[in-house]
């Protein structure tokens, strides 16, 4: 059974709490990063080919964020890692203070790397630090070449954007080149990966950059 916190209201101010989990994550030497995208994109089904590809190498642990069900929780508690649920019951994102009190929920100095799920959202999630030390963002080629530029604050926020669906590339008008290129203008500093979760492939150059984000962070 997957563990489910409701959020709780908090009138502390999310900042401070970001600022409080920050220096959680900094004493434990723990890489925690925010995975974000628009519904559809295939965060969840990304992230268990990542889970796959980390199993024996990096001890994970995932926060799963979502409005009201436990379906991907229950899909990521399949993989065998650590999952706590977070049902925001109304809000479309996560904030500081909904993941605080999950963080009891692990056992946090023998974890590598946590992964935040956030909820399906384009907008508003960006706005909220957690105290991750990093973010990713999952745009899939299926949502069109307007959306990098429709919705800039997301890949502006975001260490890593993961191209997804490439397989379906033959079948849609997306001009990938363009999307890359248009993701780069609104931020040069960009980590831009190309992945097809469901034919699993393009992944190790991810793993390989959230392997040496964990070293950074142990050190
Ligand atoms: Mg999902
Ligand atoms: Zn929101």
């Amino acid at each position: 059974m997957v563990k489910v916190r409701m959020a709780a209201p908090v009138l502390q101010q999310n900042d401070e709490v970001a600022k409080e989990n920050r220096e959680l994550f900094r004493e434990k030497h723990l890489f925690v990063l925010n995975l974000m995208s628009s519904p559809g994109s295939g965060k969840t089904s990304v992230l268990e080919k990542t889970i796959e590809r980390l199993s024996g190498r990096l001890k994970l642990g995932v926060i799963e964020g979502d409005i009201y069900t436990t379906r991907d929780a229950e899909r990521i508690e399949k993989c065998g890692v650590p999952v706590v649920q977070i049902n925001t019951a109304g809000s479309c994102h996560l904030d500081a203070r909904m993941i605080k009190p999950a963080l009891d929920d692990f056992d946090l100095d023998t974890l590598d790397i946590l992964i935040v799920e956030n909820v399906g959202n384009l907008v508003c999630p960006a706005e909220f630090d957690l105290g991750e030390d990093a973010r990713a963002a999952v745009l899939s080629i299926t949502e069109g070449n307007d959306k990098p530029m429709k919705y800039p604050l997301v890949f502006r926020e975001s260490q890593v954007v993961l191209i997804n669906k490439t397989d379906l590339l033959p079948y849609t008008d997306c001009d990938i080149e363009l999307m890359e290129k248009e993701l780069k203008q609104i931020n040069p500093e960009l980590e831009l990966f190309r992945v097809s979760a469901r034919i699993n492939e393009g992944f190790e150059p991810w793993i390989t950059w959230l392997e040496e984000q964990v070293k950074i962070k142990k050190n």
